[in-house]
């Protein structure tokens, strides 16, 4: 699960990471009154960032500076509501929502943070980079020795004279260290205990008058932890999600659109990986991946397949089953009543083996649809890419 930026903040914040004075705002009113007070409490200027669950923002106009109230307000008006597009976004864009409306602080230097999962090893990892403000992917590809790593031992925590190699290496005064150390360190307790997946600092500055802030943040959740984290779960904002992927996540399906027009429901992930490469082997590109989990009911079955049905790019169906403890017959069921249900007017091929395979093929038979049934995975594939062109 992904939060916003200013959520981002408020966590960090209360685990000590140095964060500008700053608060959402909804409406342009709310960016005003927030600006009067900051700027009346010490403020120098006034930034107005755009909340949307992605990253560029800056580069696609979605952060301006105000240096009063009223300038504030006004750039607010502009940018909310606006249909920001970033490099993350895709070319439709996100509407913005929210804002984040902070005090500017005199930035020095812009340099990198990020703690990530690194799932080769089972460990987090602490990366730095003195190339902040930048596209971390870009320094990444470039430049591979300019982001500095340290591993953490889960028994131990991040130690520290792991934060100090660090602030070492990013080239920080001696006036700054002591208090980056203790950012970074503050920055692995509130990653490790929120069970975050990734947390990324870009940049993470150093002031001219020797002070060191976390300036954008981002955090991304793992979703089994998030059971244990009531708090944070109350933070998911579902107008920055996929609807179709929203409607998914109600049934327990592991559903992620993608691009391409061909369509699958596949059961297990592994299945559903080899499904979508042999789809793109035959020729044709996956609207989706969707794993309907190895025990899903035809309820299931059937919300899986309207959810499929209603991305209009897709043109064509590949139900590849193996049905285990989700039987063939019950697929099939499912199938049929969500057909009944949507009127479907796309091709549907299926690949069925296994529990009940009979039974599943004569329910699909006595339909009265035409599903196309196909015998292997590759012959199923260059028949949905065929029916799909
Ligand atoms: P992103 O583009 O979505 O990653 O958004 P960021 O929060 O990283 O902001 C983009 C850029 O805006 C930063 O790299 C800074 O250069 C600039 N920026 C953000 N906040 C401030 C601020 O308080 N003062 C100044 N001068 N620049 C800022
Ligand atoms: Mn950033």
């Amino acid at each position: 699960m992904k939060i916003h930026e200013y959520q981002a903040k408020g966590i960090l914040a209360k685990y000590g990471v140095a964060v500008p004075r700053g608060e959402m705002a909804n409406t342009k009113e709310e960016a005003f009154e927030i600006s009067k007070h900051l700027l009346a409490n010490g403020a120098k200027g006034i930034v107005v960032k755009a909340q949307i669950h992605a990253g560029g923002r800056g580069k696609g106009g979605g952060v301006k500076l105000a240096k009063t109230a009223e300038e504030a307000e006004q750039l607010a008006g502009k940018i909310l509501g606006m249909q920001l597009v970033t490099h993350q976004t895709g070319p439709q864009g996100q509407k913005v929502q929210r804002l984040l409306i902070e005090e500017t602080l005199p930035i020095e230097r812009e340099l990198y943070l990020g703690i990530v999962l690194d799932r080769a090893t089972s460990k987090l990892v602490f990366m730095a980079s003195a190339a902040g403000g930048m596209e971390i992917e870009e320094v990444a590809a470039k430049d591979p020795n300019a982001i500095l790593k340290e591993t953490i031992d889960p028994a131990v925590g991040f130690e520290p004279f792991q934060a100090r190699k660090l602030a070492f290496a990013l080239g920080l005064k001696p006036e700054q260290l002591n208090p980056a150390v203790q950012l970074m360190t503050a920055l692995y307790r509130a990653t490790a205990e929120a069970d975050a997946s990734l947390c990324e600092i870009n940049p993470f500055i150093t002031t001219t008058d020797g002070r060191v802030f976390a300036l954008d943040a981002k955090m991304t959740f793992d979703d089994n932890a998030l059971f244990r984290h009531k708090d944070i779960k109350e933070l998911r904002d579902i107008a920055e999600e996929d609807p179709l992927e929203v409607e998914a996540s109600k049934y327990s399906l592991n559903y992620i659109r993608l691009d391409g027009n061909i369509a699958c429901m596949v059961n297990g992930a592994g299945l559903a990986m080899a499904t979508m490469d042999i789809i793109q082997y035959a020729g044709g590109m996956p609207a989706n991946f969707l794993d309907v989990g190895g025990g899903a009911n035809a309820e299931q079955v059937e919300h899986a397949f309207e959810i499929l049905l209603s991305d209009k790019n897709v043109k064509a169906v590949l139900i590849n089953i193996f049905g285990g403890i989700l039987r063939v017959d019950t697929l099939a069921k499912g199938v049929v009543e969500a057909a009944r249900k949507t009127k479907i007017g796309i091709p549907v091929v299926l690949r069925l083996e296994g529990t009940n395979v009979e039974q599943g093929r004569e329910i699909l038979k006595q339909s009265g649809f035409n599903f196309l049934v196909a015998e292997t995975m590759k012959d199923a594939a260059e028949k949905v890419v065929r029916a799909a062109t």
